[in-house]
This record gives C-alpha cells, structure tokens and sequence, in this order.
C-alpha cells in the first residue's frame, strides 16, 4: 500500500521539468518524472537517479496513463517555436489529448493537477501589459496555432473538468524563462543569443530587434509553480509567472554581448509569422495570491546561463 505521497511531473526530462523534479526531490517528494523524450533527455535528470524517490518513466501523453499519484505537474509539451512547429498535429495532440488524458487520471485518482500553460495564450496583444482577464489575439489558423490553441484548449478543458467534476485544478501562465538546460540547438532568442555570442558567431536578431519580451529566471518560475500547487482549491488561476521587467530584443543582444565579451556583430534576419510585437506580464494576482514575485534580475540570470552555456560548448569539443 502506498503510504507517501507521490508528485507526476509530465515533461520531467526537459528544461524547466527537469528544474522542478530536482526542486521536489531535493524538498524529500517521491517524484514520477514522465516523458517520451521529444525535446527532453534523460541526462536532466541524471544527478537524480541516485535518489530511490525519484523514478523516471518513458510515456507519451497522448496515450491513457494508469498510475497512483497525489499531485500532477502538467509540463509536456514542446516549448520552442522550432520544435513546436516541426509536427505541429503532435503539438496540439499533447496539449489536447494529453491534457484530457491527465484529467481523467487526476479525476480517477483525486490529484491536484497543474497545467503549464503560457503567455502565448495571448497572441499577439493589444493590451499591455497582459492580465489574466484579457482573452487574447490568438491567429487560429497560422503556424504558432498548434501551439496557442492547443494550449487554450488546454485551459478550457481544465476549467470544464473543475465544473463538471469538481477538480482541484491550477493553471498557470508561464511567460518567457531562460537559465541552464536550455537546449543550445532550440531556436530560443536567449540560447540562441549566448551560444552566438560565445561561439563568435554573428547575433541574429529576426525583424527590427523592438520587439519585446520579458525574461524570468527559471529558479524564480519553479518557486512559482511549487507556491501555486501549494493553494487550497478555490485558487485555480489562471496565473501569470513571469518577470515584469521588459527588453527589446536589441537591448538583449546588446547585453549578451557585453556579458560574454563577444566580438560578434549584429544580423538581421526576417522576423517569423505572428511573431507578438511585445510582451509583459501583469503580475499582480501572483503578488496577493501566492506572495511571489520573481527575485532574479535579467543580468544576473544571463550571467548563470552564460557560464552553463560556456562549459557545455568546452565539453562538447573536447
Ligand atoms: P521543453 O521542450 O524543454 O520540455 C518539454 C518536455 O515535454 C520535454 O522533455 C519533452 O520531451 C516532453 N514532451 C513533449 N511532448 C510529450 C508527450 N506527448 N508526452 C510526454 N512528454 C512529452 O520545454 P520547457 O521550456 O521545459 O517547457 C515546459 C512546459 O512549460 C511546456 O508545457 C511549455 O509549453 C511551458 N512553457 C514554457 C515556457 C518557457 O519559456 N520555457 C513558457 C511558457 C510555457
Ligand atoms: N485516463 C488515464 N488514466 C486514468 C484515467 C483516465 O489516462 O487513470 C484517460 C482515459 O483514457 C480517458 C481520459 O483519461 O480517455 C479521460 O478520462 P475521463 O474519465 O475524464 O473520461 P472518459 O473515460 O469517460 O472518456
Ligand atoms: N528571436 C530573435 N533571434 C533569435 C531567436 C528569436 O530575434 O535568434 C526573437 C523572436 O523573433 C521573438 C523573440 O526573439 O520576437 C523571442 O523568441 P523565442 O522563440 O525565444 O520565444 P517566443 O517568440 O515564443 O516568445
């Protein structure tokens, strides 16, 4: 018979799942990490698999899945528009499918479940700075559709489960977060800035480079998402995580490049389809529900990730 506590954590083996399975193994959670490896690896996790508490499971999502767990950490998906866009039904499959699949587990099993949802629920705004209460400018027909509407529907599926089935529900809104395990290869403008810069590369900003985006340190949005699971049930969210703190994709580059010392220069490169023009979450709700509020400021979170970043390229070409 199971006496503890167990905590599943979909999408465990990527960048921010991974983070979040070693916050809770390290606060003495037992942890079912499952992923079917798409843009995850199992060496995230490998500094785990010396604790018995953690366990980690190869399954996609989109397939029922029977197991005992307590709580449900929703991370599977594909995050970055490369590799959200490369087969974009699967994309909306594992927001979908995969969601209703979690429900129906959580439903079985009574768990809270918390779904990583997204700023890109918003689209591409026309309110600024965005609070949960805006619905959004979402194209449904483009090529970040897979992604966008997959992860609305998410939301509504979550919230119909909380009114038919009275579900313990969180959804959180989780907006653009940087920090080490980022893939080097993933197409984000943060891993793709870094890399260039300590590589020699030139920095390829795509459109005028005024576009804006809001960083948030990954340490900062895993002590979100925990604070969150945390709730009593009348907090469902929708919640923004995020760091209000607002650049232009120039001001990054510029600030990447003096924090590696680089000698690269600047290439413009033309900026993808519905592409948002500016980002920035509104976190009030977060501040009075959760007492959170991100801590980590952007030169200090680029400064970890630059020293990540440095040693993975020196031990790939040694
Ligand atoms: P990631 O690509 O590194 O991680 C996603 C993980 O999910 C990977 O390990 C992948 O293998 C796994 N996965 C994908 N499809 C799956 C499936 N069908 N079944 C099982 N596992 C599957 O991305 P990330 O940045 O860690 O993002 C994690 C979650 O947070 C995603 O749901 C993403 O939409 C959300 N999010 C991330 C950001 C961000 O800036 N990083 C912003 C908003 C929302
Ligand atoms: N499901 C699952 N694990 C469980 C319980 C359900 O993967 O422990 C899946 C199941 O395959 C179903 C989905 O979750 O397709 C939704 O379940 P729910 O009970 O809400 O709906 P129903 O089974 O009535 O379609
Ligand atoms: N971007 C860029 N150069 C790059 C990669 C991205 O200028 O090498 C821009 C991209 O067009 C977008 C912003 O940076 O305006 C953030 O892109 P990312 O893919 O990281 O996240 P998202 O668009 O999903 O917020």
């Amino acid at each position: 018979m199971r006496q503890t506590r167990k905590i599943l954590v979909t999408g465990g083996a990527g960048f921010l799942g991974s983070h979040l399975c070693e916050r809770l193994v390290s606060a003495g959670q037992e942890v079912l990490c499952v992923d079917n490896f798409y843009t995850g690896a199992k060496q995230n996790v490998g500094t785990l698999f010396q604790f018995p508490r953690f366990e980690l499971m190869r399954h996609d999502i989109t397939f029922p899945l029977y197991v005992e767990v307590d709580e449900i950490y929703n991370l599977a998906c594909p995050a970055s528009p490369i590799h959200y866009q490369y087969d974009p039904v699967q994309t909306t499959k594992t927001s979908v499918h995969g969601s209703i699949n979690m429900l129906g587990l959580a439903k079985r099993v009574k768990a809270k479940i918390l779904q990583a949802s997204t700023s890109e629920v918003y689209g591409d705004p026309e309110v600024h700075p965005q609070t949960e209460d805006y619905w959004g400018r979402v194209n449904p027909v483009g090529p970040r559709s897979c992604y966008d509407e997959g992860k609305r529907c998410a939301e509504t599926l979550f919230f119909d489960y909380r009114r038919q089935h009275n579900l313990s529900i969180k959804v959180a809104r989780i907006f653009n977060t940087y920090g080490p395990r980022m893939q080097p290869n993933d197409g984000r403008v943060v891993s793709n800035f870094i890399v260039q810069a300590l590589t020699g590369q030139p920095i390829s900003i795509y459109g005028d480079g005024k576009q804006t985006r809001s960083f948030c340190y990954v340490d900062d949005l895993i002590d979100g998402l925990v604070r969150m699971m945390g709730t009593h049930d009348e907090i469902t969210g929708p919640i923004n995580l995020g760091n209000p703190a607002e650049f232009t994709m120039m001001e990054l580059a510029e600030t990447v490049i003096e924090l590696t010392g680089a000698k690269s220069s600047i290439e413009f490169k033309p900026l993808p389809t519905d592409d948002p023009r500016q980002r920035q979450p509104d976190i009030s709700r977060a501040r009075d529900t959760l007492g959170w509020s991100p801590s980590v400021q952007l030169r200090d979170g680029l400064g970890k990730t630059i020293a990540y970043f440095d040693d993975l390229l020196r031990d790939s070409a040694a």
